[in-house]
């Protein structure tokens, strides 16, 4: 029996586990190693580890947890998981069961990309979503924003703070006249026409192929992706889950406890907001939560 399982152990999983390993907590980490941002080279705006590559980061982060004696780390998929008698059981896919008091889920996101020849192969270094992430490399280059969904239009609007941008509608509805004029006075070039390819020596970016035959020349492109859970466990546990603007979000209270009793969750599953530095605060309120919980609730009973 284990005082906690958290499900998913990369920057809001390692980081609950760190609150309880200090607060002397048994803790069984388990993570399949698929962090939603393994197809990037280098991560950015992490305090004081701006530039790194995510998957030294994660390693680091591995190591520091793992120096702490009540700490376990399994690399496994969760199966499944569900509540009895006051704990949880949970089911790996290495045919391993095991029992908490507690679970977080930390199990981070997938994301659904467009079908365009090109694009997945360059998802985290030239096909882009967040430009806080990858933006500044890009400085004052000719740059992309595909339309995937009506919010791409704030993501044109946006995206001039870094490079002239062509907005891609992908054979999509136009904006209207209102919307036109307000990228008119961003200098945002509106293209109607279907996107075939993105072309060049990929991971660079030469440019973005069109239906008639034109190419479109620019280092990146930026794109929401709808996202979804990495694992239906939240769904098995009955969490309440609520509509985000890319996919679904757990609903958590302010100590990231979610509305099943006992289960916490922290990460990009939890907030509609998504960077590494997010879900990394909110590991650490879930494992500050837990730990408080696992102290006083028995002294309540
Ligand atoms: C391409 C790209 C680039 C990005 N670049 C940046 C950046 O530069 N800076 C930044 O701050 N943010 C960046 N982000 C966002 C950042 O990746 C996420 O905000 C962050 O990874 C969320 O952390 P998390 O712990 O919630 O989830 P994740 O990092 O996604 O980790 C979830 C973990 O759970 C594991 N898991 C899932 N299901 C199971 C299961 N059933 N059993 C066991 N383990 C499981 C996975 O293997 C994974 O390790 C980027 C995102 C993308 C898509």
């Amino acid at each position: 029996m284990h005082d906690v399982i958290i499900i998913g152990g990369s920057f809001a999983g390692l980081s609950a586990a760190m609150q309880l390993a200090r607060g002397n907590r048994s803790v069984c980490i388990i993570d399949n190693g698929r962090p939603r941002n393994r197809f990037a080279t280098a991560s950015h705006g992490f305090f004081g580890q701006d530039g790194e590559p995510p998957d030294a980061m994660l390693r680091n982060a591995r190591d520091k947890v793992a120096a702490y004696s009540s700490v376990r780390l399994v690399h496994a998929t969760v199966d499944g998981a569900r509540a009895r008698g006051g704990g949880f059981d949970v089911t790996l896919s290495n045919g391993e069961d095991l029992r908490a008091r507690k679970l977080v889920l930390a199990f981070g996101l997938n994301d659904a990309l467009p079908d365009i020849p090109g694009l997945a192969e360059r998802w985290g270094k030239t096909a882009i979503h967040c430009p806080y992430c990858h933006g500044y490399e890009f400085l004052g280059r000719p740059l992309g924003v595909l339309a995937t969904m009506p919010a791409s239009i704030h993501q044109a609007e946006f995206i001039p703070e870094w490079g002239p941008v062509t907005f891609f509608l992908n054979g999509g509805e136009g904006p209207d006249r209102e919307t036109r004029a307000r990228l008119a006075a961003r200098n945002v070039a509106i293209e109607p026409e279907p996107v075939v390819a993105l072309e060049g020596e990929a991971p660079e970016l030469a440019g973005v192929r069109l239906a008639d035959g034109r190419l479109v020349e620019i280092t990146a492109l930026y794109l929401a992706a709808r996202t979804s859970f990495q694992s239906p466990i939240a769904e098995e546990l009955g969490c309440a889950i609520d509509d985000g603007p890319l996919g679904p979000v757990l609903r958590t209270d302010a100590q990231q406890m979610t509305s099943v009793a006992g289960v916490y969750a922290a990460g990009d599953i939890a907030r509609a907001m998504h960077n590494a530095t997010f879900a990394s605060a909110d590991g650490v309120m879930a494992g500050a939560a837990v730990h408080r919980s696992l102290v006083f609730e028995p002294i309540a009973a």
